[in-house]
């Protein structure tokens, strides 16, 4: 069969944007049933920006400029704003030696002659938020602590605003029967402020990429068809685990090589466009 007809729906989707690695990824691709969601840069843009900066030592420009040059090995998008805003505000990059990425966690890097410099998840840093950072993540910022040979430096809020397809796409999937779980990396509050605006009832927050595995895991022992959309290195492992699995197509070259299907233009309406052209195709096969 219709092996036209998997032809023809593969070349459908390659003139969109959607790529099928093979004819099972076209055939699986309508037969799932809960899709599983990264957040950040997949139902997100993936360009956030600093929007605060809280010194609790030194002042922000310092504080901006060493977290800046801790990340400057790092291809997280979170590295790519505070990047950015070190240029737009003309401070200088320190030279980095030994730098480490700590999926899902955040970096450290050893500035020579000025020390250790951590950046990630608060609580992986090692510090709780202050009064004065304490509605950031409530209003959907994703929060990093910063720290000097583990010494708090203090905090910044980075803005990541929702693609503008993604709300649309949740209520897609769900007329066609999908049920639609965001995994996250971010912290809670975060989680919960971008599920809401995207209209997903469903969502983990705090999440490592062996967790993310797990629960596709969960999903597929409760006789689920599981599909998992990401783009990071983070997401991995679920993408490796889950019976469909999609990549963003400016993500990163891991998620890209584990996925079944790769959206050129990723955004969260493409894999609604996958199933559609899935199902399509297999009522042909019929
Ligand atoms: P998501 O699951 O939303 O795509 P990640 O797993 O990539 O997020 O990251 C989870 C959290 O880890 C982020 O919200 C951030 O707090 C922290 N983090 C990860 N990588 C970095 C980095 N390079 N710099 C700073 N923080 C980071
Ligand atoms: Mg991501």
């Amino acid at each position: 069969a219709t092996p036209t007809a998997v032809m023809v729906g593969v070349g459908n989707g390659a003139r969109r944007g959607i790529l099928f690695r093979n004819a099972a990824a076209l055939e699986q691709a309508g037969k799932v049933d809960v899709l599983l969601v990264d957040k950040t840069g997949t139902l997100t843009e993936g360009r956030p920006t600093l929007r605060h900066a809280l010194a609790l030592d030194g002042d922000e420009n310092r504080l901006i400029q060493l977290a800046a040059s801790a990340e400057a090995g790092s291809e997280h998008p979170l590295a790519h704003a505070l990047l950015q805003r070190a240029k737009e505000s003309a401070l200088p990059l320190l030279a980095c030696e030994r730098f480490r990425a700590d999926v899902g966690n955040g970096v450290e890097a050893a500035l020579p002659g000025v020390g250790t410099v951590k950046v990630g998840v608060p609580s992986w840093i090692g510090l709780a938020l202050p009064p004065e950072a304490a509605a950031w993540p409530l209003e959907g910022n994703t929060v990093v602590a910063v720290s000097l040979d583990d010494r708090p430096l203090g905090l910044l809020a980075l803005a990541d605003p929702l693609r503008g397809s993604s709300k649309g796409a949740v209520a897609a999937l769900r007329g066609l029967g999908v049920k639609v779980v965001m995994l996250t990396g971010d912290h809670e509050s975060t989680a919960r402020s971008i599920a809401a605006e995207a209209g997903i009832e469903e969502w983990r927050a705090g999440m490592k990429p062996q967790d993310k595995a797990d629960v596709v895991k969960y999903w597929q022992q409760r006789g689920s068809k599981v599909a998992m959309l990401g783009d990071g290195v983070n997401d991995a492992p679920a993408l490796a685990a889950a019976d469909v699995s999609l990549a963003m197509g400016a993500g990163s070259d891991v998620a890209i090589a584990a996925a079944d299907i790769t959206l050129m233009h990723g955004d969260l309406a493409h894999a609604v466009d996958a199933i559609r052209l899935s199902r399509a195709s297999l009522a042909k096969i019929r």
